[in-house]
């Protein structure tokens, strides 16, 4: 089963990432756009310049937004943790804001509940 935004010549080559994730990932793989990401728009290139990581990135989210299982790519990238690309429409540094959020937020919730149960 190809991954998606998993370039073909990749598909050949098993690796501890790609099982790992291939491995969790749920039956939304299947109708990903981004199955055969021949054009490399997820994932950068060694020593890619910013310009063309930002217009590489912004080119990558297009796809997503037109991708029907966005939601769960999102879910499954912010879960893994996904260290590298786009995925659901986020770079990799846009869901370390979002698991940062999520935590800040889980804690003010158990924050909230010590306080509640305690009187
Ligand atoms: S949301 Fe983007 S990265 Fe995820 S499966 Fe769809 S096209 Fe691929």
């Amino acid at each position: 089963m190809l991954l998606p935004h998993q370039p073909l010549q990749e598909a050949a080559v098993p690796s501890p990432r790609i099982s790992s994730a291939r491995d969790q990932a749920g039956p939304w793989h299947s109708e990903a756009v981004c199955r055969r990401d021949e054009a490399g728009l997820f994932f950068a290139p060694s020593k890619e310049p910013t310009a063309a990581r930002l217009s590489r990135e912004e080119a990558a989210k297009r796809v997503c937004a037109r991708c029907p299982v966005m939601v769960e790519c999102r879910e499954h990238a912010l879960l893994q943790p996904e260290p590298y690309g786009v995925w659901g429409g986020l770079t990799a540094a846009e869901r370390r804001v979002v698991l940062a959020r999520r935590r800040r937020r889980e804690a003010e919730l158990a924050r909230a509940t010590r306080v509640a149960a305690a009187g």
